[in-house]
C-alpha cells in the first residue's frame, strides 16, 4: 500500500500551515502533489492559542477560529482552503519511520508515502517528569501542553477544581502562561521551579522581579529553589498533593507541568546531520540531505545576524518564518537568498505583553517604569560595544519596529549610563 507525492510536509503545526500558504502564493504545484501528514486530527494552528485563548474563562478561543495563518494576520486555513488548493491533508496519522535514502515515510497505519521533496516540520514535544525519574505524570489530573488534547485536558482539569488549588511545576513560558489562565479561572496557583527567577533563559533578575511581584499580586505564591520529587494520590489514583524536595507538601487539585521541550528529530537520527538538538540546515532550510529540509522547532539553523551561529529557535514567529523561506527555496532556488533571520519572541499575561529580539548576552541596561501597574519598562544588552538583544514590556507596534531596527543594525553604543537615561527614545531616535 503506498501514494507517492512530490512534496510532504511531515508535521501539521504552525510550521506546516506556513509552508502550506507559501506553496499555495507561489503556485508552484499542481492538485494532488503537495500533501501534509500530521498526527493530529486537526488541519494546522496556532499553537500559542492554547496556552492563551483556549484557556479563558469567557468567551474562549476554539477552532476553527485559530487555524494557521490568523497567527500573522493571514488567511485562516480551513480544511475547506486546503481542498480548494488541492493540497492533501492526511491527518490523525502518525510516522513511524522514514529512509531519507529512498524516499520513503511509513505511517503507523502501514502506508508507505514516497516525496520527492521533504519538509520535515515535526516540532517538538513536551519532557515528561518520568524523563527526569519522577513517576506517575500520567495521572487524570496532572497535564502537559503541547497540543488540543492536551489543552483539552487541561481544560477539563480547570473546570472541575474552580477555588481549588492548582501547582505549576516549571518556571518557563508555559509555566507563567498557565499560572496566569489559572488565576483568571479562579484557581488559587504555586508556582514551582528550580531557579533563582522565572523566565531563567531570557529574563534578567530585575525583570523578573517586577512579573513575580505582579503574579503575587493575583495571589500566586513562588515556590523557588526547589523541586518536586513525588506525588501523594488518592485511591483513584489523582494526585492530592505534590512533595517537593526541600520536604513541603502542596495540596493540589490539579498539576500543569511546563518543565521544556525536545525536538521531534528521532525519525532522522543517523540519517540526517543533528547540532542543537534539532536537524541541523543551511540558509535555504536545507538538511545533508539535498532532497530534505527542516523547519520550525525542530532545525537547527545558521543565523547570520549572529555570524552565522547555528540555533534551534522554540518560537512561532520563527516557525512561521524558516517555513516560507524552506518553500521559496524549494520552488525558487536561484532567486532565494540564505535567510536572515533576527530572533523574536513574545507572551502575554493577564494584561501585560512582553516582546524580545535578538540575543540576550553581554551587559544589561535596564530602563522605564517597572513601578507602575500599567508599565513601560525594558532592556538592552550591549555586547562589544553594540545593541545585541532588546525586551520591552507594554510597547506599541512602532516601538518594537524601532527596537527590531537597532537589533539588526548592531547599533554603536558608547555610554551605557547615557542609554539607561534615554531607554526607549535611543531605539526610537536612530
Ligand atoms: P509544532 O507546531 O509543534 O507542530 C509539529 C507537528 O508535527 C504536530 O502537528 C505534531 O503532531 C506533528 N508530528 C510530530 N511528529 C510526527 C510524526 N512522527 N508523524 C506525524 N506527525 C508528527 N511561541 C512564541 O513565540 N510565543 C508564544 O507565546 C508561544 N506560546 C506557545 C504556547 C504553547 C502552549 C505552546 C505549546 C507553544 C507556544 N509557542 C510560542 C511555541 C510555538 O508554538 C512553536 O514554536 C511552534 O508551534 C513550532 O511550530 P512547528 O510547526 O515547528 O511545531
Amino acid at each position: 500500500m503506498g501514494r507517492a507525492f512530490v512534496y510532504v510536509v511531515l508535521g501539521g503545526g504552525v510550521a506546516a500551515g506556513y509552508a502550506a500558504l507559501e506553496f499555495a502564493r507561489r503556485g508552484g504545484y499542481s492538485r494532488g502533489e503537495l500533501c501534509i501528514i500530521s498526527e493530529e486530527a486537526v488541519a494546522p494552528y496556532e499553537r500559542p492559542a492554547l496556552s492563551k485563548g483556549y484557556l479563558l474563562p469567557e468567551g474562549p478561543s476554539r477552532l476553527p477560529k485559530f487555524h494557521t495563518c490568523v497567527g500573522a494576520n493571514d488567511e485562516l486555513l480551513t480544511t475547506k482552503w486546503y481542498k480548494e488548493q488541492g493540497i492533501e491533508l492526511v491527518l490523525g496519522t502518525r510516522v513511524i519511520s522514514a529512509d531519507v535514502r529512498r524516499k520513503t515515510l511509513l505511517t503507523a497505519t502501514g502506508e508507505t508515502i514516497s516525496y520527492k521533496t521533504l519538509i520535515i516540520a515535526t516540532g517538538a514535544r513536551a519532557l515528561k517528569l518520568e524523563e527526569f525519574g519522577i513517576n506517575g505524570s500520567d495521572a487524570a489530573n496532572i497535564c502537559y501542553l503541547r497540543n488540543l488534547e492536551d489543552a483539552d485536558k487541561l481544560v477539563n482539569a480547570m473546570n472541575s477544581c474552580s477555588g481549588g488549588n492548582a501547582v505549576v511545576i516549571g518556571g518557563g513560558y508555559i509555566g507563567m502562561e498557565c499560572a496566569a489562565a489559572l488565576v483568571t479561572n479562579k484557581i488559587k496557583v504555586t508556582m514551582v521551579f528550580p531557579e533563582n527567577h522565572c523566565m531563567g533563559r531570557l529574563f534578567t533578575e530585575k525583570i523578573a522581579e517586577y512579573y513575580e511581584n505582579y503574579y503575587t499580586s493575583k495571589g500566586v505564591t513562588f515556590t523557588k529553589g526547589t523541586v518536586l520529587t513525588s506525588f501523594e494520590k488518592d485511591s483513584t489514583g489523582k494526585v492530592t498533593s505534590v512533595i517537593l524536595k526541600d520536604g513541603n507538601h502542596l495540596p493540589a487539585d490539579m498539576v500543569v507541568v511546563g518543565i521544556g521541550i525536545r525536538a521531534n528529530t528521532s525519525l532522522f537520527e543517523g540519517q540526517l546531520l543533528m547540532e542543537k538538538g534539532g536537524i541541523k540546515v543551511n540558509g535555504q532550510m536545507q538538511t545533508s540531505d539535498s532532497s530534505v529540509y527542516a523547519v520550525g522547532d525542530v532545525a537547527a539553523f545558521p543565523i547570520k545576524l549572529f555570524d552565522s551561529d547555528i540555533r534551534r529557535l522554540e518560537h512561532v514567529d520563527s516557525a512561521r518564518r524558516t517555513a516560507r523561506h524552506a518553500v521559496a527555496a524549494i520552488l525558487e532556488p536561484s532567486k532565494t537568498r540564505d535567510i536572515d533571520y533576527l530572533p523574536f519572541f513574545y507572551s502575554r499575561v493577564f494584561t501585560l505583553s512582553w516582546q524580545f529580539c535578538g540575543d540576550n548576552v553581554g551587559e544589561v541596561v535596564h530602563y522605564g517604569d517597572f513601578a507602575s501597574s500599567s508599565p513601560r519598562f525594558g532592556a538592552y544588552w550591549v555586547s562589544k560595544g553594540q545593541i545585541t538583544g532588546a525586551f520591552l514590556e507594554g510597547g506599541s507596534r512602532e516601538e518594537y519596529e524601532a527596537l527590531s531596527v537597532i537589533v539588526r543594525r548592531k547599533t554603536k553604543v558608547s555610554d551605557l549610563s547615557e542609554l539607561e537615561k534615554e531607554g526607549l527614545v535611543f531605539a526610537i531616535q536612530e
